[in-house]
């Protein structure tokens, strides 16, 4: 994740045979925003987009699958983890630990690949101070509260407390919008997912992220 100026890093051809600099895509949301149904979309949509899957110590849900949604560890094994450098970045998150383990990261960005992050506020701060330029942060917003709270209210079986405590979180999460390069409101996921397609294809065309368009600049003004 060193800067390389000399454009000598390994990443992928684009469709003109061009190297580029793969960078570290942040999605950042309250729960119930509709993040992860426009990460599942932009994955399905681009194979040079790889999923970063992040170590927690949070239980299971049903319906999760190890090594897909997370590697589910215990505690002991996080610190591990922490203490051995093997995480990217690492926080708290309403009361268990979430972590971007370094190697997958790495790994994907050698094989040529950008790497989507579903993380917190947090995480996209620490990557920001790690991998600067190499970074860019979205935050999408549920379309309103009132709508958030709709979402969130689940199975019916929830207490007002548990609503409560959901809502909370998310205000917190939208606290830190301003932290981001890029926001979106989510009112409707067809237009959401567009609009953050559309800034990973701007942002891929950058100028600094061309590193291997020097060459065939010069060989076009010889
Ligand atoms: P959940 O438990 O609902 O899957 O995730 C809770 C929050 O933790 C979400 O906002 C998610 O983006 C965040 N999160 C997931 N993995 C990581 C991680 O590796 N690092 C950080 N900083 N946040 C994470």
């Amino acid at each position: 994740l060193q800067p390389d100026p000399h454009g000598s890093d390994p990443h992928g051809a684009d469709a003109h045979g061009f190297k580029r600099r793969g960078m570290l895509f942040v999605l950042s949301s309250p729960s119930g925003a509709g993040k992860s149904t426009i990460a599942r979309k932009l994955l399905a949509a681009d194979p040079d987009l790889a999923m970063s899957v992040s170590a927690t110590t949070r239980p299971m849900r049903p319906g999760e699958v190890e090594g897909r949604d997370y590697h589910f560890v215990d505690l002991e094994e996080f610190r591990r983890m922490a203490a051995a450098d093997e995480f990217l970045e690492w926080a708290h998150v309403f009361g268990h630990r979430y972590g971007t383990p370094r190697a997958q990261v790495e790994s994907m960005l050698a094989a040529g690949k950008d790497v989507l992050f579903d993380i917190d506020w947090q995480g996209a701060q620490q990557l920001f101070q790690i991998a600067g330029g190499d970074v860019v942060r979205v935050f999408i917003f549920p379309p309103s509260m009132e709508e958030l709270r709709r979402r969130l209210s689940g199975r019916a079986t929830d207490s007002e407390a548990v609503i409560e405590a959901r809502m909370a979180r998310a205000a917190n999460e939208v606290s830190h919008w301003d932290g981001y390069d890029y926001v979106l409101v989510n009112d409707d996921v067809e237009r959401c997912f567009s609009g953050v397609r559309t800034i990973l294809c701007a942002e891929r065309l950058k100028r600094s992220r061309q590193t291997g368009l020097i060459g065939f600049i010069r060989r076009l003004t010889r």
